[in-house]
């Protein structure tokens, strides 16, 4: 076992034996992914998952995972959000797996259960909330908080999960006229940008308001809300006799880092009596950058938000972080479960933080993120945040300058440097990029070449809208100690794949 005085002494032997395959399997990979195809892959793992037994497997396995992953510390390895964890976070993060705590009770994890209370407040204040009036919890990730702020918004307009209305305080009242009481039969609706992330829909499904309850708002070139068209939407619900739930603002979509006019997104929440959540699953990272924060300016304003720390804040997923700024609109997740959080327990001083959260059992994630915080401090986080962003800049730049590469929204008015640290662009053949179909096929195929070459990770996506010429590959730059020369590398892998596939 892993805990007790007994416990350091039999895991070290172990984390020894998985330190050196780490090290063995990065350096047969020798590359950012294992070179070859899927079903070689597949191979190689079933091989060794049939073969490997006793004591030996925990070094066979780890080798076979370290040379068969997709590695973000390798600066070629920049397709998603996917980040490069830091060292202090994961040695921080075996302390947590070797305790167990359980964050759904007191007495399965006193000290955790407090650390994590301190850490939301600490990170309510960071984005401008009052931490005496806040709540949050850790959470599984963009997916899970999106779901959770979008559940309080329902059940503070439906009272669904309790069957009673929550208690309004200093909400204003919809525009529809006669306020929530009247607009109980109107069907609920979440606006959200079409450019946010694909939970949301996926959210609305679960809570039982529909896919289609999402009125997708039009963005701009940089895949930005805009605030009329958000508006606009707004008023043709309520002259359709539909309830405006929520208004989801992106801060940091997938694809190009934009984020949604927070601002302008708070004043329309309030003026139209809905929840306003902002996904900050990727922006939310800017907060630790004194350069970028102004970004996210009215963020303090929503009613609830998501941030990721597996994301722009180099922790091992899973680290996602869900907050309100009034606590009393928690109100629908609370539990009672007499055998974990018993009212006598509570009210003899032992808190609990189970209903706060969807989950029952629940890791103590909080604790690398502390442990983080406190090695590197704000200042410290906040110059990673700062170098990734430097790079994409540089990155761009790059693409701008090359005859070869495109630049998604290259010379449109309002610049076309990265807003956060990811960018699109797209391989040109050379004939141009008249041809749509064919360039996206090219765009398309040179990623798997690229892959299957063990070379480079690069994204892959679409832009909004119908018909071809849509395809653009995406560089997510979230290492820090990557350098400008090795971003220039990776675009010179790219257009060679390019090369290489329209003479395929
Ligand atoms: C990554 C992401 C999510 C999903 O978060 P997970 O942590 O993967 O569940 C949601 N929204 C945005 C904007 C994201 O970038």
């Amino acid at each position: 076992m892993s805990g007790g005085v007994g416990g350091a002494a039999a895991l070290e032997p172990l984390v020894r034996d998985v330190l050196g395959a780490l090290a063995e399997g990065a350096a047969r990979r020798g590359g950012p992914v294992a070179a070859g195809a899927p079903a070689g892959i597949e191979a190689a793992v079933a091989e060794v998952f049939r073969t490997a037994s006793g004591p030996t497997a925990l070094g066979r396995l780890t080798e076979l995972l370290s040379h068969g992953s997709a590695d973000p510390a390798d600066p070629a390895c920049a397709a998603h959000l996917h980040c490069p964890p830091l060292a202090v976070a994961v040695a921080a993060d075996l302390a947590v797996s070797a305790l167990n705590p359980s964050q759904d009770s007191w007495d399965q994890a006193p000290a955790a259960t407090a650390l994590e209370t301190l850490l939301l407040q600490e990170l309510a204040a960071l984005l401008g909330y009052d931490p005496a009036e806040a709540a949050g919890v850790l959470t599984s990730g963009g997916t899970e908080s999106n779901l959770m702020g979008l559940m309080l918004a329902r059940d503070r307009v439906l009272g669904a999960a309790t069957g009673r209305q929550i208690e309004l305080t200093g909400v204003p009242r919809t525009g529809a006229g006669g306020g929530l009481g009247a607009a109980a039969g109107a069907r609920p609706r979440i606006l959200a940008s079409a450019a946010a992330h694909f939970s949301v829909q996926r959210a609305a499904a679960l809570l039982g308001l529909g896919e289609d309850s999402v009125i997708p708002v039009a963005v701009d070139s940089q895949l930005r809300m805009k605030a009329g068209a958000l508006a606009a939407k707004l008023e043709q619900c309520v002259e359709r006799g539909q309830l405006p739930v929520a208004i989801v603002a992106t801060a940091g979509t997938t694809d190009t880092g934009a984020i949604d006019p927070l601002r302008e997104c708070a004043e329309l929440a309030a003026e139209y009596g809905a929840w306003l959540h902002v996904d900050a699953a990727y922006g939310g990272g800017a907060l630790l950058s004194d350069r970028l924060a102004p970004l996210l300016d009215g963020i303090e304003l929503a009613d609830s938000v998501s941030l990721d720390w597996h994301k722009l804040g180099w922790q091992p997923a899973a680290a996602g972080v869900f907050l309100v700024r009034r606590s009393e609109t928690y109100a629908s997740l609370a539990r009672r479960a007499v055998y974990l959080n018993p009212a006598d327990d509570e009210e003899a001083g032992y808190p609990s933080l189970l209903g706060l959260s969807l989950r029952t059992t629940r890791r103590a994630d909080a604790f690398k993120i502390a442990v983080t915080l406190r090695t590197l401090g704000r200042e410290g986080l906040g110059r990673l945040v700062d170098a990734c962003h430097e790079l994409a800049v540089a990155g761009a730049r790059a693409v701008a300058a090359h005859p070869r590469l495109e630049l998604h929204g290259e010379g449109e008015p309002g610049g076309s440097d990265p807003v956060l640290t990811a960018f699109l662009f797209r391989y040109v053949p050379e004939e141009g990029a008249a041809d749509g179909a064919r360039t996206d096929r090219l765009n398309a195929s040179l990623r798997r070449r690229l892959l299957r070459e063990g070379g480079a990770v690069v994204g892959r996506t679409e832009l909004p809208g119908e018909g071809p010429g849509r395809v653009r590959l995406k560089l997510t730059l979230l290492n820090p100690h990557a350098t400008v020369a090795e971003v220039e590398r990776l675009l010179g892998a790219v257009v060679a794949a390019g090369v290489a596939e329209e003479g395929a």
